[in-house]
């Protein structure tokens, strides 16, 4: 039963990662999206509100399960007994850092594979940063997000700009 690992930062979850935690669903029989609890990226949301809005965001496909971890991928990889990680290539921007990563985890646990998924066109030029880029200067981003997503988003910056 071939399990694949998502990880990913999700702050938020958008369509983007929600395309290509679909499309790994239909490829793997089993997909944890695995939720970075030890990001150096600064988020806006915690891991907690991270998971909450994975979980709401991915319930519909039974197949997903959504964790968070504190650690390195290649030995989640190892616990959870799967065989992928999957990643989404965007641009050609997102190779280079792709490359070393995936050749770092394989480094790090040799039966490590990594698989890159595209997502829809639609999404290719969709990120978390540019959706709180949107968030906060009141912009709409339900053409990004799932709505219950976009409202956290507004809570979010209403709560840090103290209204
Ligand atoms: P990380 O900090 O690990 O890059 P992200 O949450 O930014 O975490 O991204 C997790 C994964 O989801 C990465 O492989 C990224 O390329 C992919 N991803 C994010 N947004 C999209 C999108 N719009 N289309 C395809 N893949 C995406």
């Amino acid at each position: 039963m071939p399990t694949a690992l998502y990880p990913g930062t999700f702050d938020p979850i958008t369509f983007g990662h929600i395309d290509i935690a679909v499309r790994a669903a239909n490829i793997f029989s089993r997909v944890i999206a695995v939720i970075a609890d030890n990001t150096t990226k600064n988020p806006l949301f915690s891991v907690n509100e991270r998971l909450e809005m994975a979980r709401d965001a991915l319930a519909h496909v039974p197949t997903i399960e959504v964790i968070a971890y504190r650690g390195l991928i290649a030995n989640c990889l190892e616990e959870r007994k799967a065989t992928a990680i999957i990643r989404g290539l965007r641009a050609l921007s997102d190779f280079e850092y792709e490359f070393q990563m995936a050749f770092t985890n394989r480094n790090i646990n040799e039966d490590a594979e990594t698989v890159f998924l595209m997502p829809s066109a639609k999404y290719t030029y969709l990120n978390s940063t540019m959706v709180k880029q949107i968030a906060k200067f009141g912009g709409d981003v339900s053409g990004f997000v799932p709505e219950h997503v976009a409202q956290r988003l507004v809570g979010k910056y209403r709560q840090q700009n103290g209204l």
